[in-house]
């Protein structure tokens, strides 16, 4: 990039592409009109429309060039928009509760940084923490004075595994129930299902809990990744007979209330996942495949993450939101953010044990956002929305800002727990290349059009 062109060239097959981003323009070009747009990123703008070449190929560019569809990057400066909303929307606007009831698992997983029998980070590490219900009580009041102008509600339970601690969530559905009385609302929880019983599931049923399961998949999967705490057994069988105990008590409930999210590396077979779940009559849309990140108590990132990300299609729900974002003609503005922050406590407000606030279970390794003594900390929440500002003159450049969706959690170092640009820049080259697959696929499925 020179004089502030902002542009993609790649090569798939036997053609060549070229991705302008501020037009929005994916066209395929030849060859000639390639190693024309290598000349115009090496000369620059001003340099290369001085070479008045005789060439079809240049002459080509010069008329993208006049068109702005080549054009220099309109964004000045990074700010994101809802930067000067955050206060309403803190102060009237919030819609889902997530209340870590406890820091405590029976279980013990691969891939979780928590389970670390000897991890030094005390911060990170499961401790013996249950939240008190005052503490749950006084997290349901804050969402209930911070949400005149949402017009549905959800309240919903993590841990660690929140079935540890079900006498609070009795007590907090209860709770909520008695003050909201005019919102609707609803409840979830994020359970690994192995401590569920007959009495638990007829609770979740009566209140219309949407529930989270983490299972992964086929026992040999599941029984891999995730071991008891205690013993360090399996975990298949009893999770997936408390599965069919749902199914048993009521089936529409399972059917409409309870999605599965197994979690694998990116090493392993997504396809023997899913075919786990279908031949157990369970739908494709009733499961959401998560990657781990590529380091864990017994896991370390092999080297092969890109050759196998490259190696498995985008999936479909991701596609697209990609296309969509590629057909858009939203016009990129002076004042500018990558998409991918929420507005941190806005879109969801996840409250600790201790009462303190963080966006979302990702970031709770982060400094907080506030608590239920001081309220929100305006300035951290405003730092979080404008995570851009941390690569401000790599993203005011970068043809893929449309496409971008990184957040603060994804720019965290889980060694430091700190914002950390390194950690960012790397997920930047990690989101780009799946921008290129994107492409890839999009022109294999649709594209015929050509310069
Ligand atoms: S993952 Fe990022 S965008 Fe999503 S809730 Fe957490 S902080 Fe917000
Ligand atoms: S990929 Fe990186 S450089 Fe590009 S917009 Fe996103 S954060 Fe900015």
């Amino acid at each position: 990039m020179i004089n502030n062109i902002t542009l993609k060239t790649f090569v798939h097959g036997e053609n060549c592409y070229l991705y302008c981003p501020f037009p929005n323009k994916l066209i395929r070009i030849s060859k000639e009109h390639y190693s024309e747009i290598k000349f115009l990123e090496r000369y620059g703008l001003d340099c290369y429309l001085k070479l008045e070449k005789e060439s079809q190929a240049y002459k080509d560019i010069v008329v993208l060039i006049q068109k702005k569809v080549i054009v220099e990057s309109p964004i000045k400066r990074i700010e994101h928009p809802l930067t000067n909303y955050v206060e309403p929307l803190l102060d009237r606007g919030l819609n889902f509760l997530i209340l870590q009831v406890t820091k405590d698992c029976n279980f013990s997983c691969r891939y979780c940084l928590f389970a670390s029998k000897s991890s030094d980070n005390l911060k990170l590490n499961h401790q013996s923490n249950y939240m008190s219900f005052d503490t749950a009580r006084r997290s349901v009041d804050f969402l209930y004075n911070h949400s005149q102008d949402a017009k549905e509600l959800m309240i919903s339970f993590y841990g660690g595994e929140p079935l540890l601690n079900f006498d609070l969530i009795r007590q907090t559905v209860e709770y909520a129930k008695k003050i909201f009385v005019s919102k609707k609302f609803k409840f979830g929880m994020t359970t690994n299902a192995s401590l569920l019983n007959e009495t638990m599931i007829n609770f979740f049923i009566e209140h219309n809990f949407y529930l989270t399961i983490s299972l992964d998949g086929d026992p040999q999967t599941q029984n891999c990744h995730r071991k008891f705490y205690a013993n360090g057994y399996d975990t298949f069988d009893i999770v997936w007979n408390n599965v069919q105990t749902i199914r048993k008590i009521n089936n529409d409930y399972f059917i409409s209330h309870v999605v599965f999210h197994p979690v694998i590396f990116v090493d392993e077979d997504n396809d023997k996942v899913m075919g786990f779940f279908q031949s157990n009559g369970i739908s494709n849309d009733m499961v959401s495949i998560q990657y781990a990140n590529t380091q864990g108590i017994d896991y370390t990132f092999n080297g092969v993450f890109r050759e196998n990300i490259e190696k498995k299609s985008i999936p479909i729900s991701d596609f697209k939101k990609m296309e969509e974002t590629l057909k858009s003609n939203l016009p990129i503005l002076v004042n500018w953010h990558h998409s991918g922050p929420c507005v941190p406590g806005a879109l969801r407000l996840y409250v600790d044990i201790a009462g303190n606030f963080f966006p979302c279970e990702k970031t709770c390794s982060l400094v907080s956002i506030g608590n239920l003594d001081q309220g929100f900390c305006i300035q951290n929440v405003k730092d979080m929305l404008n995570i851009g500002k941390l690569t401000s003159d790599n993203c005011k450049h970068c043809w893929a800002v449309r496409f971008c969706s990184l957040c603060v959690s994804q720019c965290v170092d889980l060694g430091t727990n700190k914002i950390d640009k390194g950690v960012k820049t790397w997920n930047c080259s990690k989101q780009k290349d799946n921008v290129i697959k994107f492409f890839k696929e999009y022109i294999d499925k649709t594209m015929d059009y050509s310069l």
